[in-house]
């Protein structure tokens, strides 16, 4: 057993490699190399579009591959980007690790411009540039390692106590670490999301326009939307977007302006 953790730990240590997010220049830990990733993402994207229609809206369509094509070269990352709408009116957007990007009609639905579009656009590619799936990925394969150690501190314990005290450890790893590792991700994605809208010519006045829309829309629903489950649009959310503003919109001002389409 003792050899079977060394070894889980081996594999662990073997794989450690240290990253560091864009723009914020936070050392990350991250198991997964970048390729894995991005063969993780791939092969998850084309899983996707068998299962999905994309939008014939296009309208939609032509806005989302302008803004993506803008806002793709400022993050510096050779990816094979894609970007898609998809027939849904779920107000939901992702990306994947390598640059595959989907909105939903939905979310496009509420929204007023392009700019808008790229203050999404801009959080959802700081998700992926940044690394954070597999940053959370890394999470977890540590909290399995863990989970190992638990079990084997715990091997001449009845069986009944071992599988009570690993229920029992579980959820403390998800809310003491994933959680809050979320939310700071959450945090770190608005902050590099505004500087690349501002960088590619969009007014990152528009990201707190979006979220004031997207605040109102949830006000008194029971049960949000997945998307905005994971992406709560709360005061203190908005009152931080404003904060990193003033260096964003210099940022913008030196920028080529991109044109201010609306979208409906
Ligand atoms: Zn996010």
């Amino acid at each position: 057993m003792i050899r079977k953790l060394f070894l889980a730990f081996s594999f662990v240590c073997i794989l450690i490699s240290c990253s560091t997010a864009p723009i914020t220049g936070r050392s990350q830990l991250i198991l997964l190399t970048e390729y894995q990733e991005l063969n993780l993402g791939s092969s998850a994207f084309s899983q996707v579009m068998k299962e999905s229609k994309v939008s014939t809206n296009k309208v939609y369509l032509d806005a989302v591959k302008r803004v993506g094509f803008r806002i793709a070269p400022v993050t510096n990352k050779n990816y094979q980007w894609e970007f898609t709408v998809l027939q849904s009116d779920q107000i939901n957007a992702w990306c994947l690790p390598g640059g595959k990007i989907a909105f939903y009609e939905g979310i496009l639905d509420i929204m007023e411009n392009e700019a808008q579009i790229a203050a999404v656009m801009g959080h959802e590619i700081a998700h992926a540039t940044a690394r954070h799936g597999g940053e959370r990925m890394s999470l977890g394969i540590l909290a399995q390692v863990g989970a190992i150690a638990v079990q084997i501190a715990m091997k001449d314990k009845d069986p009944a106590v071992q599988y009570a005290v690993l229920q029992a450890y579980i959820p403390t790893v998800l809310v003491g670490a994933i959680l809050p590792f979320s939310r700071a991700h959450e945090h770190e994605a608005d902050e590099i999301g505004l500087i690349y809208m501002a960088k590619a010519g969009y007014n990152p006045e528009e990201a707190v326009r979006f979220w004031e829309i997207m605040y109102e829309k949830n006000k008194g629903q029971k049960r949000p939307p997945a998307w905005l489950s994971t992406h709560p649009p709360t005061q203190k959310r908005i009152d931080e977007i404003k904060k990193l503003l003033p260096e964003a919109m210099e940022i913008y001002n030196l920028s080529e302006k991109a044109e201010l389409k609306v979208l409906h």
